[in-house]
């Protein structure tokens, strides 16, 4: 199953997608956990793709897009992969398309995850103070949630129109959300 996973900064996507992973048996590909270790290993461009994390923007399409584009031919991805932070914008979700046509991949689902702002502006600040994120401040949080409505919410629209989009309530236990979200794959 070839599944991609959106939702605002905060709304749970990591934490579903790595249980989603778990169920399905299937590859998670986070961009942003990706992007944090090329930051860490110092590579040529973890460090460009620092800066703008750093700032809560996002890194240029031509590098996510090469980024995914390695992983999904890989072997570890035979079984399938839920793509979590990808795309983010309209190029990337064109490019996603095109280079997944082009090895015979079919996407099955995009997974919206919905939930209230506010709440999840308190959330990110309080993971920011537990696990340090240097992008988890309420400056750079806010900068986060305003490029999220800008450029990836089009998103929902454009994977609607491939009858594509399934939306998921975002809010409530964990467990529960992941049922909600394995329901509707069946
Ligand atoms: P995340 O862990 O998904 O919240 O991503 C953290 C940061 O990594 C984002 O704020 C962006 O700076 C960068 N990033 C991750 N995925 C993408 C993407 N698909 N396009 C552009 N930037 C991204």
């Amino acid at each position: 199953m070839k599944l991609l996973i959106m939702g605002p900064p905060g709304v749970g996507k990591g934490t579903q997608a790595d249980r989603i992973k778990n169920e399905l048996n299937i590859e998670h590909l986070s961009t942003g956990d990706i992007l944090r270790k090329e930051a860490k290993a110092k590579t040529n461009v973890g460090m460009d793709a620092k800066l703008y994390m750093d700032m809560g923007r996002l890194v240029p399409d031509h590098i996510l897009i090469s980024i995914v584009k390695e992983h999904i031919s890989k072997s570890k991805c035979e079984n399938g992969y839920l793509l979590d932070g990808f795309p983010r914008t309209l190029p990337q979700a064109q490019g996603l398309d095109d280079m997944m046509h082009s090895i015979g991949h079919d996407l099955d689902c995009a997974i919206s995850l919905l939930a209230n702002e506010d709440e999840l502006v308190n959330r990110l600040i309080k993971r920011g103070q537990e696990s340090g994120r240097t992008d988890d401040t309420p400056e750079v949080i806010r900068n986060r949630q305003q490029i999220y409505w800008e450029q990836t919410a089009p998103l929902l629209d454009f994977y609607k129109r491939k009858n594509l989009l399934k939306e998921v309530d975002g809010l409530g236990e964990i467990p529960e959300i992941t049922k909600r979200i394995l329901n509707i794959l069946k």
